[in-house]
C-alpha cells in the first residue's frame, strides 16, 4: 500500500500559492473538489482540495494533518476547478479567493450542499397583534414582527433575517413565547424547472435573423459568435431559438447578463418562450436561494442558468451552450477584490468545455471587434430592426445658440410637447443623480468639497443632503456658505434638478425619475419600469439605469441632456464609451410601429465625433476609435495591467509602486512600457492617497511573465503591509 497523498489545498486567504495537509487519518483521502476543514493558523478554516502529490517542499513533520471532510463527493470537477486556475493565473490572484468566488456563500462558509433551513412564520395571533402599541413598549420586537407581516405566509428564511436584522433572535424569544411567530426546520425543497404552461411561440424570424441562426447552428463544439444587431433587431429570438435546440437535447445553457439586464420582463420571456422555469443566480437572492440555483445548475435539474457576473463560476452538469447577452456592458468586469471579466471568462470556460460561445450586442467593445477582424471571432450581423420598426433619427441640439435653461434647451422642450401631445413618451437621459454636481458660494466662491476625496459634494435637494458619490460621505445641506455665511447655490444639473425642470414645464404631466436614489427600495424599479411600459409616465427622467434593455412601446422621444462629458475625456476609451451609451439610449425610441426621434444637447456640435455617429452610426464610430488604438497602441492593439495603491501616507503608495516598478524593470526585455507610478487622477479618495502603476506590453506572454514574478514579491514585501494594493489585468477603468 502507498503512503497517503499530500493534498494541496486553497484556502481563502489573500496569498498567491495553496497550503500542503496531510490527508485524514482515517477513511480515504478527500478527492480534488471536495472541501474540507483544515487547521490554518490558530483557526479552523474551510478549503478546496485542488490535487493530490507525492511529496511536498515543506518538512514532513511541519505537515500538519487536514480536519473532517464537508463533502462525501466532489462539490467541483475537474472543469470547475481548470477555470478556477486559469481565473487565478490569468488574474494572478489568490487561489483561495477565486474559490471562494466560485462559490455560494453558504457552501464558502462549511455548510452542507442540502443544508437544513430553519424558517420564521408570522401566526394569524401576531398578524392581528397590535403592532403600533408593542413599538412603545419594545421596538425591536415590533420592527420584527413588522418584517414578518411583510413576509407573508410562506415566512422567511432566518439566515436572511440575520442579513436584515443581526439581533433579531433576542427580539423573537418573547414572540414566540406569545405564540406571534412559529418556526420549523426542513430540508431546503430541489429545484423543479417544470412549469404548468406549455411553450408559446415566437414570431417567425426575418431573413437577417434566419441567417444568424444558421451560422449558429452549423456549429456544436467551441467558436466564439458575436452577434452585432441594432437595439431591437431580435437579437434574444436568434437566442431563444439556438437555447431550444440545446435544450430539447437535455444539455444546459449558461446565459450571462448584466447586472441590472436581469429584469423579470426578461426572465418572464424566457419561461414562457422555453416552456422551462430557468435557475436564477444573482445579487438580490437569499444566500438559500442562491445555494439552490447552484445546486440545480449543478445536478443538470436546470437546464436553463441565468445570472450575473459570477454565474460564469456555476458547476454545469451537461453544457452545451453559454450566452453573454449585452457584452459591452460594464458590470460584467468586477472592480474589486477579484477583478475579473465575466465575459472573458465566458469565452475561456466555453472553450475548456468546447461548447459554443455567443456574445451579443448593439455596441460591441472595440476589443470583440478587433477578434472577428482577425478571424478569432465569427462576425453575424443584424442590420435591421425586426417587425418593421424603423431606426431612430439622430439629432443634434447646439446649446450655443439654443442654450439650456435648467438642463432643457427649447428645442427640445418644444419636441417633448410634441411628441406628448402625439400620445407619445418622452424620455430624458443625463447620467449623473441628485440634484447638482455643485454647490457654490455666491459670494466667496467656496465650493463643497468632500474632506476625504478630491472632490466635490453633490447637492441631493429631496434629502436636503450633501454626499459624495466617491466615498458615500453624507452631510446636512445649508443654504449658508460655511466660509463666510453668505447665500450658496446649486451649479449644474443632476436628474433630480432636470425633474423639477421638467414638472413646471409640463405640468399635469406624469413625470417619473429613476435612478439608484429613486430605486433603492426593493421592488421599486419593477414598478416604475412596469409604469413606464404600460404608458403611465408621460416623461421618464434618469441616468443610464434607463437606457438598458428596456422596451417601453410607447417611447418615441429620447433626449440626452449635456453629452459633452465624454467628448473630451482623457481616457483612451472616452468615444467607444459615450458612443455605446448614446446608441444605448436612443435604442430605446420607436421600439414599435411609432417612429423615434433622438435629440442630443451639445456644445460641441462641431465636433467629428457627432458627425461620425450620425453619419455612419456606432460602426464608424468603432472604425475610427480602432484605427485610432492602433496608432497610439492601446488595447486591443496592447496588452494592460493596472497595478493601484492605496495609504493613508502618500509616501506609502509611492514607495510601494517604486518597489514594483524596480521589480518590473528588472525583468524588462524591452517589449514592456512602464508607465508611472503617477498619482491616481483622483488622488485622495475616502481619506487614501492612490497612485498607480500602468504596464503596457504588445505581448500578452511578456506581460503574464512579468506579473507572475511580481505578485509573489508585492505580498512578501514589508512595503506592502502598509498599503492597499491590487494587480488589474485587462483594466478598464485607468483610476
Ligand atoms: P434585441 O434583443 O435585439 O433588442 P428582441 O429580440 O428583444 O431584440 O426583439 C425586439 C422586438 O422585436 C421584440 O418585441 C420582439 O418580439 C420583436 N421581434 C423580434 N424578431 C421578430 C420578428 N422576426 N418578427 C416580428 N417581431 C420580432
Ligand atoms: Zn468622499
Amino acid at each position: 500500500m502507498t503512503s497517503s497523498p499530500i493534498l494541496k489545498i486553497a484556502v481563502n486567504v489573500p496569498l498567491s500559492r495553496t497550503f500542503d495537509y496531510l490527508a485524514p487519518a482515517a477513511g480515504p483521502p478527500p478527492s480534488p473538489g471536495c472541501r474540507v476543514w483544515v487547521p490554518f493558523g490558530r483557526r479552523r478554516q474551510v478549503g478546496v482540495v485542488l490535487e493530490h502529490a507525492a511529496d511536498s517542499a515543506v518538512d514532513e513533520h511541519r505537515i500538519r494533518r487536514c480536519g473532517e471532510p464537508i463533502d462525501a463527493e466532489p462539490l467541483l470537477d475537474d472543469n470547475d476547478l481548470n477555470l478556477i486556475r486559469f481565473t487565478s493565473d490569468y488574474y494572478h490572484h489568490p487561489v483561495g479567493e477565486v474559490v471562494a468566488a466560485a462559490l455560494p456563500s453558504l457552501l464558502r462558509r462549511g455548510r452542507s450542499l442540502h443544508p437544513t433551513i430553519e424558517t420564521v412564520t408570522i401566526t394569524d395571533d401576531g398578524e392581528s397583534a397590535d403592532i403600533e402599541a408593542l413599538a412603545k413598549r419594545a421596538p425591536r420586537q415590533a420592527e420584527l414582527l413588522e418584517f414578518l407581516v411583510d413576509a407573508g405566509g410562506n415566512g422567511i428564511d432566518a439566515a436572511r433575517l440575520t442579513e436584515e436584522l443581526p439581533n433579531w433572535r433576542r427580539s423573537a424569544k418573547p414572540l414566540f413565547e406569545k405564540g406571534y411567530l412559529t418556526r420549523h426546520a426542513a430540508r431546503a425543497p430541489d429545484f423543479d424547472e417544470s412549469l404548468a404552461e406549455a411553450p408559446v411561440a415566437g414570431p417567425s424570424l426575418n431573413t437577417d435573423q434566419q441567417e444568424a441562426l444558421s451560422a449558429l447552428r452549423r456549429s456544436d463544439t467551441f467558436d466564439t459568435f458575436l452577434i452585432e444587431g441594432v437595439t431591437g433587431s431580435g437579437k434574444t429570438e436568434v437566442y431563444l431559438e439556438r437555447m431550444r435546440d440545446i435544450i430539447r437535447q437535455d444539455r444546459q445553457v449558461l446565459v450571462l447578463v448584466p447586472e441590472i439586464g436581469l429584469t423579470p420582463q426578461l426572465v418572464g420571456r424566457l419561461e414562457r418562450r422555453l416552456g422551462i422555469e430557468p435557475a436564477l443566480l444573482h445579487s438580490g437572492l437569499s444566500d438559500v436561494e442562491r445555494l439552490a440555483a447552484w445546486r440545480a445548475a449543478r445536478s443538470g435539474a436546470a437546464r436553463l442558468v441565468v445570472g450575473t457576473r459570477s454565474a460564469v463560476f456555476t458547476p454545469l452538469k451537461c453544457p452545451g451552450l453559454v450566452i453573454v447577452d449585452e457584452e459591452h456592458d460594464h458590470s460584467f468586469k468586477q472592480q474589486e477584490g477579484l477583478r475579473y471579466s465575466a465575459r472573458d471568462l465566458a469565452i475561456v470556460r466555453a472553450k475548456h468545455l468546447d461548447v459554443p460561445v455567443i456574445l451579443g450586442s448593439a455596441t460591441p467593445t472595440l476589443d470583440m471587434l478587433q477578434h472577428c477582424r482577425s478571424g478569432h471571432y465569427r462576425h453575424l450581423h443584424l442590420p435591421r430592426r425586426a417587425g418593421g420598426a424603423k431606426p431612430p433619427s439622430l439629432k443634434l441640439i447646439d446649446t450655443l445658440r439654443a442654450p439650456a435653461t435648467d438642463g432643457i434647451s427649447e428645442p427640445l422642450a418644444d419636441a417633448i410637447g410634441r411628441h406628448l401631445d402625439a400620445g407619445g413618451q418622452a424620455l430624458i437621459y443625463l447620467n449623473r443623480r441628485g440634484f447638482a454636481p455643485t454647490l457654490i458660494c455666491a459670494s466667496c466662491g467656496h465650493i463643497a468639497e468632500c474632506s476625504r476625496c478630491d472632490s466635490r459634494m453633490t447637492v441631493h435637494a429631496r434629502s436636503r443632503q450633501l454626499k459624495c458619490h466617491h466615498c458615500g460621505a453624507v452631510r446636512p445641506l445649508e443654504d449658508r456658505c460655511s466660509e463666510c455665511g453668505e447665500t450658496v447655490h446649486p451649479l449644474g444639473e443632476g436628474t433630480e434638478r432636470l425633474e423639477d425642470t421638467l414638472r413646471s414645464r409640463f405640468p399635469g404631466r406624469v413625470i417619473t425619475r429613476v435612478d439608484s436614489d429613486s430605486t433603492q427600495r426593493k421592488g421599486a424599479m419593477h414598478e416604475v419600469l412596469g409604469q413606464a411600459r404600460e404608458g403611465r409616465a408621460d416623461i421618464l427622467v434618469g441616468t443610464q439605469m434607463l437606457s438598458k434593455g428596456h422596451h417601453f412601446p410607447m417611447l418615441t422621444l429620447v433626449g440626452v441632456v449635456n453629452a459633452d462629458q465624454g467628448l473630451f475625456g482623457t481616457d483612451f476609451r472616452s468615444a467607444e464609451r459615450m458612443a455605446q451609451s448614446i446608441v444605448q439610449v436612443a435604442g430605446r425610441a420607436g421600439r414599435e410601429s411609432r417612429a423615434g426621434e433622438v435629440l442630443i444637447q451639445t456644445a460641441f456640435a462641431e465636433h467629428d465625433f457627432w458627425s461620425t455617429l450620425i453619419e455612419g452610426g456606432y460602426a464608424a464610430v468603432a472604425d475610427q476609435a480602432l484605427a485610432e488604438r492602433e496608432l497610439t497602441r492601446w488595447p486591443p492593439f496592447t496588452r494592460l495591467a493596472l497595478v493601484r495603491a492605496a495609504a493613508h501616507r502618500h509616501d506609502d503608495a509611492l514607495a510601494f509602486l517604486e518597489l514594483a516598478r524596480r521589480t518590473v524593470s528588472a525583468l524588462d526585455d524591452g517589449s514592456l512600457r512602464v508607465l508611472g507610478p503617477v498619482d491616481a487622477p483622483m488622488a485622495r479618495k475616502a481619506g487614501r492617497y492612490r497612485a498607480q502603476l500602468l504596464l503596457q506590453s504588445s505581448s500578452r506572454r511578456v506581460l503574464h511573465e512579468v506579473l507572475r514574478t511580481l505578485r509573489p514579491r508585492l505580498e512578501d514585501d514589508p512595503a506592502g503591509r502598509k498599503v492597499r494594493w491590487s494587480i488589474d489585468v485587462d483594466p478598464i477603468e485607468l483610476f
